[in-house]
C-alpha cells in the first residue's frame, strides 16, 4: 500500500475515456494535469501549508483544467446553464465548508474553504453562496466562460439519452461523454487530513439537482483517522453515506482504510448498481487507497520528496 508523511492524493472522476477510444496525447494531456494538481499540493505542503492548503490548491489545479468535470469544463444542467458544488474538511476538528448550485464562481473550492473559514454557517447554496461570494471579493464569473464544446455535446447526448444518469453506468458510453468530479486528500506535517471535492455534476441533471460532491459525510469527509474524497453516480453515495461509511467502518469495525473502502465501493454500492464509482482516501499514517470500480479513475498521489504517480485505468 503506498504510504506517504507529508502528502497528496487526488483523484479526476471515474468517467474514464475507454481505453480503446484514448489517444496518446489525451492521456498525455490528463497524465499532466493530474501532474500539476498534485505539485500544486506538494508546493503548499512544502511551504508549510496545512492539508486544508494542499487539498483546496489541488482541487483548483483540476478546476481550472478543461479536461474536468468541475470548473471550467463542468456538465451543463437540463437548461444548459453550468450549476457547481463543491465541498472541503478538516479531520482533525471536523471544520467543512461546502457550497451547491453556484454558477459564477471559477473556483468553488475556495469558495467551499471561505465558507468554512468565514462564515458561521457550513453550507451556502445559489444565490447566497454567490453573495457570500461578492462580498469576500470573489469577481463574477459569466457563466459561458465555464461551457466548454466537449460539455456541449456531452449535453446533447444526454438529452437524447434522455436522463442524467452517467454515461459510464448505462453503458451508454461515447468516448467523451463521462463525468470527472475532482477531488483531493492530504495529510500534513501535523498529522492532519484534510479532504475536498469539486464538481460540475451530471450532464442534463434537473435544475436545482445537488449530488453527493458537497455533502459532508456522502462526497466528502475526513476526521482522525481518514479522508475520503468520492467521484461516481452521487445519489448512490448519497444514500450511503459513502464517505462516512468509511470512517464508521474503521472507527466502529477497527477496520484497515483499505478494506473500509473496500467494503463501501464493492459491497455497498457494487451491490447496488454496477459500476458506481469510486474513492481516493488517506488515513492518518499516510496510507493512500485508491478504490473504484469502475474501468478506471483518473488518480495521482505525491509525496514528501515531491515523487509522483498518476494512473487512468485500473491497471495502471
Ligand atoms: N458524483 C458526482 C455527482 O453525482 C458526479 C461525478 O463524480 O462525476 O454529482
Amino acid at each position: 500500500m503506498i504510504r506517504v508523511k507529508n502528502g497528496v492524493a487526488i483523484h479526476g472522476g471515474v468517467g474514464t475515456i475507454p481505453a480503446d477510444d484514448m489517444t496518446a496525447d489525451m492521456a498525455a494531456a490528463y497524465r499532466e494535469t493530474l501532474r500539476q494538481s498534485l505539485l500544486a499540493g506538494h508546493a503548499a505542503l512544502q511551504g508549510g501549508g496545512s492539508s486544508v492548503d494542499a487539498v483546496a490548491e489541488a482541487v483548483a489545479v483540476m478546476e481550472d483544467s478543461p479536461l474536468f468535470n468541475a470548473g471550467r469544463g463542468s456538465n451543463l444542467d437540463e437548461h444548459g446553464v453550468v450549476t457547481m458544488d463543491a465541498s472541503i474538511m478538516r479531520g482533525s476538528d471536523l471544520d467543512a465548508g461546502a457550497i451547491a448550485g453556484v454558477t459564477d464562481v471559477r473556483n468553488p473550492i475556495t469558495l467551499a474553504r471561505l465558507v468554512m473559514e468565514r462564515s458561521p454557517h457550513l453550507f451556502l447554496i445559489g444565490g447566497g453562496a454567490e453573495a457570500f461570494a461578492r462580498a469576500q471579493g470573489i469577481p463574477s464569473t459569466e457563466n459561458s466562460w465555464f461551457h466548454t464544446e466537449r460539455r456541449i455535446a456531452e449535453l446533447h447526448r444526454a438529452r437524447e439519452r434522455g436522463g442524467a444518469r452517467p454515461a459510464e453506468v448505462l453503458g451508454d458510453v461515447n468516448p467523451i461523454d463521462q463525468a470527472g468530479t475532482v477531488g483531493a486528500v492530504a495529510i500534513d506535517a501535523s498529522g492532519t487530513l484534510a479532504a475536498a471535492t469539486s464538481t460540475g455534476g451530471m450532464a442534463n441533471k434537473t435544475a436545482g439537482r445537488v449530488g453527493d460532491s458537497p455533502i459532508i459525510g456522502a462526497g466528502t469527509y475526513a476526521s482522525d483517522l481518514c479522508a475520503v474524497s468520492c467521484t461516481g453516480w452521487g445519489e448512490y453515495f448519497i444514500r450511503n453515506a459513502a464517505a462516512f461509511d468509511v470512517h464508521a467502518r474503521m472507527r466502529h469495525a477497527g477496520v484497515s482504510l483499505d478494506a473500509a473502502t473496500h467494503g463501501v465501493i464493492f459491497e455497498t454500492l457494487g451491490a447496488q448498481v454496477p459500476r458506481s464509482g469510486g474513492m481516493v482516501a488517506m488515513d492518518a499514517h499516510g496510507h493512500v487507497d485508491f478504490c473504484f470500480n469502475t474501468p478506471g479513475m483518473y488518480r495521482g498521489w505525491v509525496n514528501e520528496h515531491g515523487t509522483v504517480s498518476v494512473g487512468i485505468y485500473a491497471g495502471d
